[in-house]
């Protein structure tokens, strides 16, 4: 296979040895048998012994534990394997079939492990409490708790049984027909003389387009041909409105959104106070947008001008100079994450080299507190891949912090899983507009970086804002397209102002968001996420150095325990307004900063 040598990341590649010497190693198959050997022990030893009268001993839960974590230890590392060499090469046969073995074979381990987190929901509420706070269970504490979570809202075994069964015709059904009719759909547009039949993604790519009439055509292309569909398409969404309040009704949850609450393991109020923080803040986005619209020579900004490119794409970066400022931006920080990141790259932990058969985008790997992290991304010498490769080494930073942790509670949960890894991309930002000289270029930069801000937080909380329309308005009618276009306008509304043009097919802009119908109320954590990272980073400014011990705890402490719980052993209170609102002082410091640069430009 050719090497493409046009890029400085070529031959940047990682070292797997540490795994497995190969897709044929032997050692692969036999911790597979042994993994299913030792499964069918664990659970002929155990079944029957964790829901027992008065619960099981301190003693025995915690050797039970210890047996499950070794267990999926073992089968995690050779499924991490697989998916390793997989991403890193699609099209050799060796590697797809070994995905597959792997996936039948850790299916069948999973099968045999799970009657053990079924029995300990069983076990009465107060046995469970004398379990989770002894000392001795303290390394499983959290996760112990976040197994019984459910435990007040699962119904009886033949209840649970029939809502499975009948979910495959009904909820799941609806969501296949969304997904299919969506991903069916064609959207004509013209383009350099001809017409062209684009996916909805391929459409989508052209609002990026520096030709207005371009983004102007592919704006109306997409309602227009979404309108065809939104009788069916307020019709599925309707039912699954619907469908989720009888569910959340018989499973007494008290509203909408509070199974994803539970999920994500957050105090519904702190969620309020951070949508109302957004909301209250969105005088920020109307201020850069009335910038934008400057940058572009235009009164006002249309939906579609949202994301037109503005400024001089910045000069190129080679793989040798990313690693420098990342370690640069890391060590300023502390020195302990250069020394952390410089092992990624010297180590070779990471596969930057773009190449044919790899997979696309980017991931880092933390696969259990025993191994060293992994990274794949495709590096092509821009300022993104710079940014790209500052966030995966972020996340590896958490995984190789959190190796104190038992495997069990060693991934973070949800809300703080992009913690380190955007924090990491902030901190290499920074050096990124420093180190750039071309005014026109920093605005590039800056937008782009405002820009991905607001699509977080901003858009994320509108689409949020218009589900909790949408659901208190199913109490009282049907979801028409009418009725769904009104909300979704007020939602926008509190937003844009009246900074940015939605015209009439903006009504329709609920009809095709994937979340809405597969993951309600799923979408504030990303703006929760985002703000988060502002906020911590708006500390470490005000702070300095004293800010660092505390954020390098928070990660050592990976996932073992709630997001307000481990930030507020950093002094951190997620339920206090100010916290948040501290998200909006880094917001606007970046926005004044773009006006400085128009106005430099401009004169
Ligand atoms: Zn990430």
């Amino acid at each position: 296979m050719t090497r493409s040598s046009e890029t400085s990341s070529a031959a940047m590649t990682w070292d797997l040895s540490d795994l497995f010497a190969g897709p044929d190693d032997p050692r692969i198959t036999a911790d597979l048998e042994q993994a299913t050997k030792e499964a069918e022990a664990f659970a002929n030893r155990f079944r029957g012994t964790i829901d027992v009268p008065g619960g099981p001993t301190v003693g025995h839960l915690r050797s039970v534990l210890q047996a499950f974590e070794e267990l999926i230890e073992r089968v995690e590392r050779v499924d991490a394997y697989a998916h390793l060499i997989f991403t890193a090469d699609t099209t050799k046969p060796a590697h797809r079939d070994l995905r597959q073995q792997v996936h039948l074979k850790t299916t069948a381990i999973q099968n045999l492990l799970v009657f053990f987190e079924l029995e300990w929901q069983q076990v009465g509420d107060a046995d469970a409490e004398r379990l989770m706070t002894s000392a001795d269970l303290s390394p499983y504490h959290y996760y112990l708790k976040r197994e019984r979570q459910n435990r007040p809202h699962t119904l009886s075994e033949p209840e649970e049984k029939i809502i499975t069964d009948l979910r495959v015709t009904g909820a799941s059904a609806w969501q296949t027909l969304f997904t299919e009719l969506i991903s069916g759909l064609k959207f004509p547009i013209e383009h350099d003389g001809e017409t062209k039949s684009l996916t909805l993604a391929g459409l989508q790519a052209l609002i990026r387009d520096p030709d207005r009439s371009i983004r102007q055509r592919a704006h109306e292309s997409q309602y227009v041909v979404l309108r065809q569909h939104d009788h069916v398409l307020a019709y599925v969404y309707n039912t699954l409105v619907q469908d989720k309040h009888t569910l959340d009704r018989l499973r007494h949850f008290p509203n909408a959104m509070a199974s994803r609450h539970l999920s994500n393991d957050v105090d519904p109020a702190v969620i309020d106070t951070m949508l109302n923080a957004v909301e209250a803040h969105a005088g920020l986005a109307q201020q850069y947008f009335q910038l934008k619209a400057q940058l572009l020579g235009l009164p006002k900004l249309a939906i579609f001008d949202q994301y037109a490119p503005i400024g001089k794409e910045a000069s190129t970066c080679d793989y040798a100079t990313a690693q420098r400022y990342i370690l640069d931006s890391f060590g300023a920080f502390d020195p302990r994450f250069s020394d952390m990141a410089n092992r990624f790259f010297e180590g070779r932990w990471i596969d930057a080299e773009v190449r044919p058969g790899k997979t696309g985008g980017a991931y880092c790997m933390s696969i259990s507190p025993r191994h060293h992290p992994y990274i794949l991304c495709n590096y092509t010498d821009n300022l993104r891949d710079v940014m790209t490769v500052a966030h995966e080494l972020g996340h590896g930073l958490h995984g190789l912090l959190g190796q104190k942790q038992t495997l069990l509670e060693y991934g973070s949960s949800l809300a703080l899983a992009e913690t380190a890894s955007v924090f990491g991309e902030m901190l290499v930002f920074e050096r990124l507009v420093e180190a750039e000289q071309d005014p026109a270029a920093k605005i590039a930069l800056i937008g782009g970086k405002l820009e991905d801000i607001f699509a977080t937080v901003f858009r994320q909380t509108i689409l949020t804002r218009f589900e909790q329309f949408a659901f208190a308005r199913q109490e009282k009618e049907r979801l028409t397209p009418e009725g769904l276009g009104d909300d979704w306008i007020a939602a926008n509304r509190r937003y844009y102002g009246d900074t940015v043009e939605m015209d009439e097919n903006y009504r329709w802009g609920w009809s095709y968001i994937p979340h809405f119908i597969n993951s309600p109320f799923y979408c504030y954590a990303y703006s929760f996420g985002e703000l988060l990272v502002l906020s911590l980073y708006r500390m470490y400014q005000e702070q300095g150095e004293k800010f660092v011990p505390g954020y390098v705890e928070l990660l050592e402490r990976g996932g073992s325990g709630s997001p307000a719980e481990l930030l507020s052993a950093i002094g951190v209170d997620i339920s206090e307004p100010e916290f948040w609102a501290k998200a909006f002082v880094e917001i606007e410091r970046l926005i004044d900063k773009m006006r400085v640069l128009v106005q430099e430009t401009a004169a």
